[in-house]
């Protein structure tokens, strides 16, 4: 790769198809593959990944939004999409872009069963999500005969799959809670069946899940995001996984800094002694989390670390480099491995996840 002359996110699709095999392989042959690209991919660039993974012959793709999905279909992907979160508003919508909506309630089952009948649809595919412990979206374990009653009553939409989703999956201090989980899935998708008289797909994990719950609940279709973006529940996992995103910059100027000069907003930061300092152009605005301002976060520089000083701006970061000998126009590395991105969360008080949605659309994506 040449140096990076501005704010750019490299995607290594080459490593992102490493991710896939990788969690392929701990599945049985005949298990589908959901490729969860929700969030622009989990802040990577969801058609570029969508497109490629549609090569390699992915069975399905999830979005949480309709937005999301319209996105992709918009792009030509047209593998089925899932699409985790739909609201009734987007209904319509939803149907002319042959996107398959997760119906978690009464209230969006009843409008969805209304759009489909209005549009003359037969049998379109609808997903059921049932809630067994986390308690965010999903029908419960007892509603099962009113969701097969509505399903009976129309021929406009047919249930291809019903999932459920694991409140703790990468927590194994939690294995008892989630085997309950699995426990109450079985039982209802076993009542579902009987009652709707045929066989819909059954799904319940993520990727912490079918790193350690592959044995007890893969049934159909695994729904993988996070591990196909190089990251694992725990450090060994993550360690066998590639990474995927390189977040790289530039240095746009230098500042020699006096004894008790102030870098930044608000004066937070005062030279101890005399300074370099670098000012690089990635800010707040382009997912530099605020909270590793004041020496919390740190780039790379030639090889070197470079502490965050002062305030997080908008658009901008100033780093310290005394030590180091670089020059104006030099690249900077923000991250470009699994263990820095885990810093940075760290150091943020957060997860990988949200370092990387965080990684803003200002910044350009080009693969790498
Ligand atoms: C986001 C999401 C996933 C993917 O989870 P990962 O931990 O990233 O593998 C799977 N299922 C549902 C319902 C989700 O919301």
């Amino acid at each position: 790769m040449p140096q990076a002359q501005e704010t750019v996110l490299e995607i290594d699709l080459k490593a992102l198809e490493y991710n896939y095999q990788l969690l392929r392989s701990k599945l049985k042959p005949t298990t589908k593959f959901m490729a969860v690209v929700k969030a622009f991919g989990y802040g990577s660039d969801a058609i570029l990944v969508a497109k490629h993974l549609e090569k390699l012959g992915v069975e399905y793709f999830a979005v949480a939004y309709a937005k999301e999905g319209i996105a992709l279909r918009d792009a030509g992907i047209k593998t089925p999409i899932l699409v985790l979160h739909p609201q009734p508003v987007n209904f319509k919508r939803i149907i002319q872009h042959c996107l398959e909506p997760s119906l978690y309630n009464a209230r969006v089952l009843k409008a969805f069963i209304a759009v489909a009948e209005a549009e003359e649809q037969k049998e379109y595919t609808v997903h059921i999500k049932f809630n067994t412990g986390l308690n965010r979206l999903g029908f419960w374990e007892n509603d099962v005969d009113f969701i097969v009653g509505k399903l009976k009553s129309t021929s406009s939409i047919k249930a291809a799959s019903i999932f459920s989703h694991l409140a703790a999956s990468e927590d194994l201090n939690e294995k008892e809670f989630t085997k309950n989980q699995i426990n109450n899935f079985r039982k209802i998708a076993l009542e579902f069946e009987q009652k709707i008289g045929y066989k819909p797909m059954l799904h319940q994990l993520n990727t912490s899940g079918v790193l350690n719950y592959s044995e007890e609940a893969q049934y159909d279709m695994v729904r993988c995001g996070i591990g196909l973006y190089g990251f694992g529940n725990d450090e060994f996992f993550t360690s066998q996984l590639k990474n995927v995103f390189n977040l790289k910059s530039v240095i746009s100027q230098i500042h020699m800094i006096e004894p008790n000069e102030s870098v930044g907003y608000n004066r937070a930061f005062r030279a101890p002694h005399f300074m370099k300092t670098a000012t690089i152009p990635i800010g707040h605005a382009d997912g530099i989390h605020r909270a590793l301002g004041n020496q919390k976060g740190a780039v790379a520089i030639k090889g070197k670390k470079a502490p965050m000083i002062g305030n997080i701006c908008m658009d901008m970061i100033m780093v310290d480099i005394t030590k180091i000998d670089c020059k104006e126009g030099d690249e900077v590395i923000i991250f470009d491995t699994q263990e820095a991105i885990n810093d940075l969360a760290k150091s943020a008080n957060t997860i990988s996840y949200e370092v990387l949605t965080a990684i803003s659309q200002r910044v350009n994506r080009i693969v790498k």
